[in-house]
């Protein structure tokens, strides 16, 4: 279980999806995950949306978290308007729920973001009574 802000953590999440959606060509593949890691009391959840388009430059990967922040591109399959705060917004809103969010490509591979969270321990499952 991990305790959030459902608000916060659906824009976060609303965020990647509408990048691994709005940078990839026509033949959109996007897979998100979800799994846990680590054992009790230290586990954590990690969500990844994984996508087919252009991918991120190396040198690019770390700066895409700035504000305003775009990635020049002349192969883009297409191209797309954007403020460059998308990302930005994500890791804060990641940062305050003390968990990161990091950026795998291999450009011309596509991405994949993962988002890492603490998680709070066991689910609070109804009872059977
Ligand atoms: P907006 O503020 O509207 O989200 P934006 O999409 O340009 O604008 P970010 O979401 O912060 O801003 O993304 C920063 C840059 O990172 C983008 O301009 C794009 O170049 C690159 N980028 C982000 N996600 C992907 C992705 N899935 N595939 C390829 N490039 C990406
Ligand atoms: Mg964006």
């Amino acid at each position: 279980m991990v305790r959030v802000d459902l608000d916060a953590m659906s824009e976060a999440l609303l965020n990647i999806l509408q990048n691994a959606y709005h940078y990839t060509g026509p033949d959109k593949r996007i897979r998100v995950s979800l799994r846990a890691q680590g054992r009790a009391p230290f586990m954590e959840v990690l969500i990844s949306v994984t996508d087919n388009g252009p991918g991120i430059p190396q040198k690019d990967q770390r700066r895409i978290f700035e504000k305003f922040y775009r990635v020049v591109r002349d192969d883009a399959p297409v191209a797309v308007d954007g403020t460059g705060l998308g990302l930005a917004i994500v890791w804060h809103i990641i940062q305050a729920h003390g968990g990161d969010v990091s950026v795998d490509s291999e450009p011309g591979r596509g991405a994949t973001f993962t988002i890492r969270l603490p998680a709070a321990g066991q689910p609070d499952l109804p009872s059977e009574h």
